[in-house]
């Protein structure tokens, strides 16, 4: 085996990078998580976790990030702050390109998540003016004034009800005539008289002069439209893999989210994926936890059969 700086380098320190992390630190190997912001990952925007087990009361997003990351650092691991911008994935060694060097390791993870889905209704011009997907951090700009969420599945339910702390009026704006979200949260966004629910219809456009005034909708079956008076737009309707490094390096659905077998192995040998990247049905921090436990130790264990 050609010399190579690390063992493992694993990208992404989101729950399922931490957690791989986690695992390689006690299994001793020598590891490096490279983060190109703030460790943490999409929990860091979460406002508060009812789901993940050990926490009866809830967590926030913040609160179980920084946990992961006292134990993954109390335990050895070194994060450093970089973005990878490409990989090279054609020899034994795997190459990892950051802005400034380069870097090789005998194996690694990718855990780089994903990130929202724009709708593509000139959100841009509003980003920051109106426009958020993020309702922990910019909730509280919104206190008694109206607001629209758009989405139908578990987050965009789940903010829509936290957002109620703050505005008068909350809009979920939703493509069919039922909740995808989980029973628990679909109760209590029925029972809340903030919510009001806009059936059937997609977002189309958004107005405003210096900051958002009002969302465009359209009802899919009637074909009505009206704008939605409103001061902001909340946008959850899926996420996109962060991928873009990859340039085809592993293979991909169709989507551009990462296979793997059982192993979290992809089509490279010594390459494996975990989380909300990988080509999975369910996208949560358990599920990304349970990959990158499985990744971490197939990784250990293809290294000592090197
Ligand atoms: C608003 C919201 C609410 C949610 N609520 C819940 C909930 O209640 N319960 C639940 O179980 N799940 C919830 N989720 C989903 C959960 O957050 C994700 O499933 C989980 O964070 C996935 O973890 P991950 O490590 O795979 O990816 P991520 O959390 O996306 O982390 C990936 C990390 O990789 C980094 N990265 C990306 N590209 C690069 C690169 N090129 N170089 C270096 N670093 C890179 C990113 O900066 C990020 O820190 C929620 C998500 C959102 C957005």
């Amino acid at each position: 085996m050609t010399q190579t700086d690390y063992d493992l380098v694993i990208i992404g320190a989101g729950p399922a990078g931490l957690t791989a992390g986690i695992y390689a630190a006690r299994a001793r190997m020598n590891v490096l998580l490279l983060e190109k912001t703030v460790p943490g990952g999409q929990i860091l925007v979460t406002d508060w976790i009812e789901n993940y087990p050990g926490f009866p009361e809830g967590i926030s997003g913040y609160d179980l990030a920084e946990k992961m990351k006292i134990q993954a650092e109390e335990l050895g691991l070194k994060i450093e702050t970089a973005e990878v911008h490409s990989l090279n994935l054609s020899g034994q060694s795997k190459q990892i390109v950051l802005k400034d060097r380069s870097i090789t390791a005998k194996s690694l993870i990718i855990a780089s998540g994903a990130s929202p889905r724009n709708l593509g209704i000139g959100e841009d011009k509003f980003m920051g003016k109106g426009v958020s997907f993020c309702a922990t951090c910019d909730a509280p700009f919104f206190k008694e004034k109206t607001v629209v969420a758009v989405g139908g599945g578990d987050t965009a339910v789940q903010e829509a009800i936290f957002l109620t702390k703050f505005a008068k009026k909350v809009y979920l704006v939703h493509r069919r005539d039922e909740l995808r979200a989980a029973k628990i949260l679909q109760e209590r966004a029925f029972a809340n008289d903030k919510i009001e629910f806009v059936w059937d219809s997609v977002a189309t456009g958004m107005e405003g002069f210096f900051g958002l005034e009002g969302v465009k909708v359209k009802n899919l079956k009637t074909k009505e439209e009206r704008t939605l008076k409103a001061d902001g737009c909340f946008i959850w309707i899926g996420i996109l893999p962060n991928t873009s490094f990859l340039n085809n390096a592993v293979e991909t659905d169709e989507f551009g989210f990462i296979r793997a077998d059982a192993t979290m192995q992809t089509s490279v040998p010594g390459v494996f994926a975990a989380g909300d990247v990988r080509d999975t049905p369910l996208r949560q921090i358990s599920t990304a936890v349970g990959d990158a436990a499985i990744a971490a130790v197939c990784a250990e264990h293809f290294i000592e059969n090197l």
